[in-house]
């Protein structure tokens, strides 16, 4: 079986960028606006000869209130049904409450997860990242979904959680 690679997170923190960097094409739906993508998308990628599906999840959350309960559900589901989870944060805005709630969810789990310290986008920015410790799920990974700063690693990281 193709094994599965979940991509959670709160709005807006750049999922279906990272989707579409992975992808090499734009397929996922990017806005500016929080909550456009559609529940759970499955797509079909491939890195180095290997193939994995790639799951892009949102959503649509009408308060911040309702919100963290709905990430939390996301992290569920791809803990369920996902073999290596990404939890994308935005590392220039940190960790929030909402991150906290995923975070914990997958750091019961026992699924592999690799925290994304997404928004990186140049070194200056590095620092930052290391903010993001607190969330408990080792060490972040420092990428920008946007100009594709890390992702080459990124993704040599993930064949090696298939
Ligand atoms: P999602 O809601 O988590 O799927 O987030 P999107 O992928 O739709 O991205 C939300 C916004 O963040 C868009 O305006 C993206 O262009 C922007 N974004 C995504 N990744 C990055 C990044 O690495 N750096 C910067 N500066 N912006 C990003
Ligand atoms: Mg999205």
């Amino acid at each position: 079986p193709v094994p599965v690679v979940a991509v959670v997170g709160r709005p807006n923190v750049g999922k279906s960028t990272l989707v579409n960097r992975i992808l090499g094409r734009r397929q996922a739906v990017v806005e500016d606006v929080p909550g456009v993508t559609r529940d759970r998308v499955a797509y079909d990628a491939q890195w180095a000869g290997r193939r994995f599906t790639l799951v892009d999840t949102g959503g649509w959350e009408p308060d911040a209130k309702g919100r963290a309960a709905a990430i939390a559900t996301q992290a569920e589901i791809a803990m369920r049904t996902a073999d290596v989870i990404l939890l994308v944060v935005d590392a220039i805005v940190g960790a929030t409450d909402t991150d906290e709630a995923a975070a914990r969810v997958l750091q019961r789990g026992g699924k592999p997860v690799l925290l994304i310290a997404n928004k990186i986008d140049d070194q200056r920015l590095e620092p930052e990242a290391a903010g993001l410790w607190s969330l408990g799920l080792g060490e972040p990974f420092p990428i920008s979904a946007l100009h594709g700063r890390g992702s080459g690693d990124l993704l040599d990281e993930i064949l090696k959680l298939l």
